[in-house]
């Protein structure tokens, strides 16, 4: 019997590194699948659609919106980004580990739709630090920057909905121990759902048999 994937949700503040850990994440496990969200945000510089985000317009948001097409979304700094839902089902139900890389408001929202999925919350060892790589990314302006510094000193307030914080120091380390985080996490009997009713009707068999 097939166990369903585990949906895996990670957060962190901007400028984290979460984007390199789940690359590298990828590279190195095949059993993990990233969802792409849909955002209304401009692209940066280098990014591309389909691939790093779908872009869209609002109207079009709005659309998938009421078609029930997203699982979740939020607005973070003036826009809207979503996760959309076929993909993530489809992957999970293939028995692949989904990640979703997603702010707050959206990782509350899938542990109440999902209780099973499991909450990752990715920091940089110290506030300086987050500082010096938003600032060393360079493909933000000084507003910017101050905006998502602020942003991070009000997500700081809901790291205890996390299960598990992973703070990224050297990468290498990071990716080892998320993937150790996520093999534990699966032997959780929440998501052993598959296993459990496999060896309980096992078990009923063997009680029949004993009985006469
Ligand atoms: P950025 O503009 O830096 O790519 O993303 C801004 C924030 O939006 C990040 O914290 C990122 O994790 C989050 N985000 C990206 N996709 C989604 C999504 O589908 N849903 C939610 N709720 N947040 C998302």
């Amino acid at each position: 019997m097939q166990e369903k994937g585990i949906l895996i949700v990670i957060s962190g503040f901007s400028g984290a590194g979460k984007g390199t850990l789940v690359k590298k994440l990828l590279e190195t496990y095949d059993k993990y699948a990233l969802s792409i969200s849909m955002t209304t945000r401009q692209p940066r510089a280098g990014e591309k659609d389909g691939i790093h985000y779908f872009f869209t317009s609002r109207e079009k948001f709005e659309e998938e919106i009421a078609k029930n097409g997203l699982i979740e979304y939020a607005q973070y700094c003036g826009n809207y980004y979503g996760t959309p839902r076929a993909y993530v089902e489809e992957q999970l139900s293939r028995g692949q580990n989904v990640i979703l890389e997603i702010e707050i408001q959206g990782a509350l929202k899938i542990k109440k739709l999902f209780p099973e999925s499991l909450l990752l919350f990715v920091t940089p060892p110290t506030a300086a630090e987050l500082e010096r790589r938003l600032k060393g990314r360079g493909t933000e302006t000084e507003e910017v920057i101050a905006k998502r510094l602020a942003r991070a000193s009000e997500e700081s307030e809901g790291i205890e909905a996390y299960d598990y914080i992973v703070v990224n120091d050297d990468l290498e380390t990071c990716v080892e121990e998320l993937h150790h985080i996520v093999e534990a996490a699966g032997r959780a009997p929440i998501r052993r759902q598959a296993f459990i009713k496999e060896i309980r009707e096992e078990l009923k068999g063997f009680v029949k048999g004993g009985q006469n």
